[in-house]
């Protein structure tokens, strides 16, 4: 079709670019055709127009243009470290001005007490605003002209190759500039004009014009909007429409009844009342697994909230239907700690609960592999090793996933293939994820929260201390001790900076041992430079209560339980991040009586730091937290997200823009209630659309 072949049309063929820059565009952007041009869109804009207030600025605000009198110029220290600054003063305040480089010629430029008009990206240090390298223009009059041609400049992401040759944000908007007006009638419209109108969306057409050349700022947000929109529901509809065809192709396994195992575990072997969430969770799952449609349940709840009964009284159903069950965790220590787990849940029910990880001895692996197939074994657990293809069972009916790290769709997948007929699956999630970032990552699965913590559970104080706070908080723990309890006490490892990070560990160490000596005190260490048995040891001997401090790096991060620990101290507390600190404190406040977690870190934070110790003393609701930390780092860099590639969109950010999602999931809900084939006269454009999609991202597997 002449239509496509415009914007699939060789990206050197644009006037403008040679063989060079072509070159240089395939391997530093992706960019091959004109529609990968076209799909680059800005991810900012300056606005030339609008001059700032020195008492406005934020840290949200990108670069910004100010006006105001220009004092202080100074050289500041010698040789590498020299540097030139300035004061810059509106009627609102003062800000920095910073010159590392041309320092020579801003001295000739700059003139003390004149008017600048001054642009450029503030930031915060020492907590003062200041500006390196701004752009200065001296204004003869004190307010500038507004802008007459173009109010929004485009700003176009690119690289250090690129911009070498040419090819700097400016030079991108060039291209743009001949590309766009050439190209907009070969873009199709691929919402229904129902849609657009009833949500008032901007034309395809028109909001890429928008995109790129702007003409106000409102038009610019509607494109936008426009784009984010159809970006996140396409992203919707393929997960509906993929969990649809599963649920057509694959017929779940009939786990009729509950029998034997399940209630007598229930009425006699049950140490405690489950709580009003873990009993609705349960029917869910009940319901989901005698439906006869293959279960794929996402288990969202916070640490402690008692995720892994829920989990292990599913696996009693199973096995009640004569069929077996299996627990894959993220780690040997995790994996391991579940079948300790399981296996002492299962204690006089008579099952087999066998464990299988990385480094499960040959020989007995054999052995597995048979009692497996033979369906002698009820639940394995283990690691990603369960995942290979040698490991089958006799008929596999339930696996769990209890993941820390994201297992990607493919790697559920996996799981589907163990059996004839696909074993149901429940995924627990360690830590809460942010609502946007289910709806995305899990979006194809049903979820189920376990929103209520067991009953008598303490909120944990949580207090921010500073090194002067360093005696009492010896002395507290000391009075804790006294009591009977246990304390945690966590130093960051960070791979970068390990060595320090070990010699720092320690110091600790000896200044604990110093502190608390024996035969008063009994101080275990557990880093993970110990052997396994060695860590093994010093876990137990904590357990058991022989020793009253655990001086741990990060390893204890998850699912240690020993109930009679209620202190955590976290050192350096700073440079955790959110779910980190969240996860570390869930250590605590797992029996009745009240814990404490204590943020140490020194007196100069970053604003983000200080956020997040703020957030950690603040709340411990870890909905919350997982929010605050979705806010903080973008979807991006939240755990285990960034390899699936599931967050890279071009405009949605799954940080800010929660209300478009929610949207576009809900109508792509009702598009796939009402006609789930797609086969409406007015669907027919959605249909088509998908159809290249899944083409283009074919081809695009084909090449990589
Ligand atoms: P998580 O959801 O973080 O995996 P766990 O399943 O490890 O939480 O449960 C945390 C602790 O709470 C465990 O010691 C568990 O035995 C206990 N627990 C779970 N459910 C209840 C309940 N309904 N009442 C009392 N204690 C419970
Ligand atoms: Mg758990």
């Amino acid at each position: 079709m002449a239509q496509e072949n415009f914007l699939s049309k060789k990206i050197g063929f644009l006037k403008g670019v040679g063989p060079a820059k072509e070159a240089l565009l395939q391997k530093e952007l992706k960019i091959f055709t004109f529609g990968d041009l076209l799909l680059h869109f800005p991810f900012r804009y300056i606005d030339r127009t609008q001059v700032y207030k020195i008492s406005d600025l934020n840290t949200d605000l990108p670069f910004i243009q100010l006006s105001g009198i220009v004092k202080n110029i100074r050289i500041q220290g010698q040789k590498r470290g020299m540097r030139l600054t300035a004061k810059l003063e509106d009627s609102s305040g003062t800000i920095e001005l910073v010159w590392f480089q041309k320092i020579r010629w801003v001295q000739e430029y700059l003139k003390e007490g004149q008017r600048y008009l001054v642009f450029g990206r503030p930031s915060q240090f020492n907590n003062r605003w200041n500006i390196v390298h701004p752009e200065m223009d001296l204004l003869s009059e004190p307010k500038p002209q507004p802008g007459k041609s173009l109010n929004l400049q485009p700003v176009y992401n690119t690289t250090e190759k690129l911009r070498a040759r040419g090819l700097d944000s400016k030079g991108l908007e060039k291209l743009q500039k001949t590309l766009v007006a050439d190209a907009i009638p070969y873009i199709q419209e691929n919402l229904p004009s129902a849609m657009l109108e009833k949500y008032k969306l901007m034309p395809r057409q028109e909001a890429f014009r928008q995109i790129h050349f702007p003409e106000d700022a409102d038009k610019m947000e509607r494109s936008r909007s426009r784009l984010k929109f159809e970006e996140l529901f396409y992203v919707q509809l393929q997960l509906l429409r993929s969990k649809q065809l599963r649920q057509q192709n694959f017929p779940g396994q009939i786990l009729k009844k509950v029998g034997s195992y399940f209630s007598r575990f229930y009425e006699e072997l049950l140490p405690f009342q489950l709580t009003g969430a873990q009993k609705r969770v349960l029917k869910e799952i009940r319901a989901d697994v005698k439906s006869g449609r293959q279960m794929n349940r996402l288990l969202q709840g916070d640490v402690g909230s008692g995720k892994t009964i829920v989990a292990f009284m599913s696996m009693l159903i199973a096995i009640d239907n004569c069929k077996q069950a299996a627990l894959i965790a993220p780690t040997e220590i995790l994996a391991s700690q579940h079948y300790n787990t399981l296996t002492a849940m299962s204690t006089g029910l008579n099952l087999t609960i066998k464990l299988l990880t990385g480094s499960t001895p040959a020989a007995e692996r054999k052995e597995l592999h048979k009692a497996l197939q033979a369906g002698e074994v009820n639940v394995l657990a283990g690691t990603h090793a369960l995942l290979q293809e040698t490991v089958r069972f006799k008929d596999l009916a339930l696996v769990v996933i209890d993941e820390q790290h994201r297992f990607g769709v493919a790697q559920r997948a996996a799981m589907w293939t163990k059996n004839e007929v696909p074993p149901h699956v429940l995924v627990m999630t360690a830590t809460p994820i942010p609502r946007t970032l289910a709806m995305t990552f899990y979006g194809d699965l049903d979820t189920s929260v376990i929103d209520e913590l067991p009953p008598g559970r303490k909120e944990i104080i949580t207090r921010h201390i500073t090194e002067g706070k360093r005696l009492r908080l010896l002395n507290f723990l000391k009075q804790k001790i006294k009591e009977g309890r246990q304390v945690y006490i966590v130093y960051p490892l960070i791979e970068e900076s390990e060595k320090m990070d070990y010699a720092n560990l320690m110091d600790g160490y000896e200044m604990i041992i110093r502190e608390f000596p024996r035969p008063e005190y009994q101080v275990s260490i557990v880093h993970g430079r110990q052997k396994s048995a060695e860590k093994e040891f010093e876990m137990q001997r904590f357990k058991k209560g022989e020793t009253q401090i655990m001086v741990a790096t990060t390893v204890i991060e998850v699912g240690v339980d020993v109930p009679n620990a209620t202190v955590m101290v976290i050192e350096n507390a700073e440079r955790f991040g959110l779910s980190q600190l969240h996860q570390l404190r869930g250590r605590v406040g797992r029996g009745a009586e009240q814990s404490y977690c204590f943020l140490a870190s020194g007196y100069k934070l970053s604003r983000e730091s200080r956020l997040r110790l703020d957030t950690m003393v603040r709340t411990n609701n870890g909905f919350e937290i997982a929010e605050t930390d979705l806010q903080l780092r973008g979807p991006g860099d939240m755990a285990g997200t960034k390899q699936s590639g599931m967050m890279d969109f071009r405009v949605a950010d799954l940080a800010k823009d929660q209300k478009i999602l929610q949207l576009a999931r809900h109508t792509a809900l009702q598009i796939m209630e009402t006609d789930p084939a797609l086969e409406a006269p007015a669907h027919q454009v959605l249909h088509r659309y998908l159809k290249r999609q899944e083409k283009d991202q074919f081809n695009w597997s084909l090449i990589s």
